[in-house]
């Protein structure tokens, strides 16, 4: 069984748990260097954030020969003042053969560093652009609130930006707003973590119960909420339970985001 976890903060993740998901059958994580910083310092901070998960936590994962693939952006609720510092080097770090996209983006009401919705919208809308010129995915941050309006809202942005809707994955999905999202040939992420209210029973039900090609499965693992770093795994479990085959386990737990990625593994 191979299996991608495709949205992680991987700096949360200690030795001993890339052992664990090396040994479940993780073969690669998608690290998501734009979440990582949690807060707003400046742009070259962030950028050697991005450094630092290119360089140290690829080397860092090896040793349990996992890949690790980079997602780079402005995040959302770590909007720093010289924002456009970030904007500025993206297209030379979607050049990078590590990174696969741009996220986790996206726009939150509740962000502290960029109360300014508006601000938030013309930042995501500059690496909507960017992403559709370089042809990398897009990993979209739904907020907890009004989540049908909010998909609506992303749909209307990525179609302005000419973006392939199958490239664009509007995440933390649940089983309200996950049947929206892969009908409108968008791709649902489900984050499968204690603070997200999902359980990976929760999860193996939404893929059972929807077009499961336009899934992916994430663990969201960060180090600042509840986490579950094998919870990809635990969903793999749970869609045996429900009778599904190991083939189509391993199609919607590693061929959808090694083909929505473009991963080269
Ligand atoms: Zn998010």
């Amino acid at each position: 069984m191979k299996i991608i976890d495709s949205h992680v903060m991987i700096q949360s993740l200690g030795q001993q748990e890339l052992e664990v998901l090396a040994a479940a059958g993780v073969r690669a994580l998608v690290a998501d260097a734009a979440g990582g910083m949690d807060y707003a310092t400046s742009a070259p901070a962030a950028i050697n954030f991005f450094e630092q998960t290119l360089a140290g936590e690829t080397k860092r994962a090896s040793d349990y020969s996992i890949e690790v693939y980079v997602l780079v952006g402005v995040k959302m609720t770590a909007i720093p003042p010289d924002y456009q510092g970030i904007l500025d080097v993206l297209p030379e770090y979607l050049k990078r053969p590590r990174v696969v996209g741009i996220g986790e983006i996206g726009i939150e009401p509740r962000s502290k560093t960029c109360p300014d919705l508006s601000v938030q919208e013309e930042i995501v809308r500059a690496e909507l652009k960017m992403a559709k010129q370089y042809e990398k995915a897009v990993l979209l941050h739904l907020p907890a609130t009004d989540r049908t309006s909010w998909v609506e809202r992303y749909v209307k942005l990525i179609d302005e930006s000419g973006l392939d809707r199958s490239m664009a994955i509007i995440t933390h999905s649940d089983a309200s707003t996950t049947k929206t999202i892969v009908e409108s040939q968008c791709v649902a992420g489900l984050s499968v973590l204690p603070m997200r209210r999902m359980t990976a029973e929760d999860a193996a039900r939404i893929v059972a119960e929807n077009d499961m090609d336009r899934i992916l499965v994430t663990s969201d693992n960060n180090n600042r909420h509840s986490c579950d770093p094998i919870s990809v795994p635990r969903v793999a479990v749970q869609m045996r339970r429900l009778g599904m085959t190991e083939e189509t386990i391993e199609r919607v737990l590693f061929h959808n985001p090694r083909r929505i990625l473009d991963l080269a593994i």
